[in-house]
């Protein structure tokens, strides 16, 4: 498994892991919403009072791994919220991509956030 694995193919995944459990009863779209961002949260807990570089967290394997493991439980919650509502997960980033191309032009935004 590596990043070439699809989303097609993490979202059968989560369906498999949801139904084996017969979990699907639980997946109401408010309570899988919420679940993603206690995740975030959980994530962001790991920065708080921190205030290292890319390259700073990069060489603490310790933080990196949580880091990991967060990232993937907002990620698994995410991929459970598309199969509820059919999302297309790829469509869905890419039409946002196309977005925020129009929104933010590389000619007039390169180097610059506001
Ligand atoms: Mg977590």
């Amino acid at each position: 498994v590596d990043e070439l694995t699809t989303l097609k193919s993490l979202k059968e995944k989560a369906r498999e892991f949801r139904d084996n459990r017969d979990w699907l009863r639980f997946h109401n779209p408010k309570d899988l919403a919420i679940s993603a961002s206690i995740e975030v949260a959980e994530l962001l807990e790991l920065f708080q009072w921190e205030s290292k570089s890319i390259g700073g967290v990069k060489q603490d394997e310790n933080l990196l791994k949580k880091i990991k493991e967060e990232v993937a439980d907002v990620m698994i919650y995410l991929l459970h919220l598309c199969n509820a509502l059919d999302i297309d997960l790829s469509k869905a980033v890419m039409e946002k991509f196309q977005k925020n191309e129009e929104k933010y032009p590389a000619e007039k935004y390169k180097g610059k956030y506001k």
